[in-house]
């Protein structure tokens, strides 16, 4: 490899430190990005929880939606966590009227899917791709209704009321998460993550 590989997170709004440290965690070079003409010398992007909903008007303001469509069209791998799943989503419901994604993720997105008065919970996972149980945080998180022939399942609920529920899919290059695995030290998630980044620029 010639150079290190490097990873932004999107740094308009959400959990951007917790991010850049699983990276670094897991091996690559992590940049917090707020510029479009910073997209161009990543090989990958992270999009942080937080507020979709403002996260959305950031981009516009910014200049940086259509920027990041057409890095997700052209093959930028990218990682959304909880409302970087909702910015990843091709269809929302329970988004505002005015609501805007990146898109890219052939899936529905059901924001606050678990009560908006379920604020934030632990639960365990199945995890098809790891093999073994995850344990994961929730904060008033979304979930996948819905998803179209070529997304993957990744993870699902293991036990609670919630049981069965998709909460992480992966389309290609695109990965998302409904949970925050970057807050419970555990990188398995970053890593699956670092691997489809290291793919794509190999
Ligand atoms: N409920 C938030 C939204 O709709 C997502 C919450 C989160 O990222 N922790 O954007």
């Amino acid at each position: 490899m010639t150079h290190p590989l490097r990873v932004g997170v999107l740094a308009l709004q959400g959990d951007v430190r917790e991010h850049l440290a699983m990276l670094e965690a897991s091996g690559v070079e992590a940049v917090p990005v707020r510029r479009a003409e910073e997209l161009g010398s990543l090989d990958g992007l992270v999009l942080p929880g937080g507020e979709s909903t403002t996260m959305s008007k950031l981009a516009r303001t910014f200049d940086l939606l259509e920027p990041l469509r057409q890095a997700a069209k052209d093959g930028l791998p990218m990682f959304g966590t909880c409302a970087g799943m909702i910015m990843l989503a091709d269809r929302i419901e329970g988004g505002t009227a005015d609501q805007e994604t990146i898109g890219g993720l052939d899936v529905v997105v059901r924001r606050n899917a678990f009560g908006r008065q379920v604020d934030s919970f632990e639960a365990d996972l199945d995890v098809a791709r790891l093999g073994e149980v995850f344990h994961a945080m929730f904060i008033r998180a979304p979930w996948v209704e819905g998803v179209g022939p070529d997304v993957e399942v990744v993870a699902t609920v293991a036990t609670g009321p919630a049981t069965g529920r998709i909460v992480a899919v992966r389309q290609g290059h695109l990965l998302a998460t409904s949970f925050h695995p970057e807050v419970t030290g555990d990188a398995r998630i970053h890593e699956v993550f670092v691997e489809i980044v290291r793919d794509a620029a190999s």
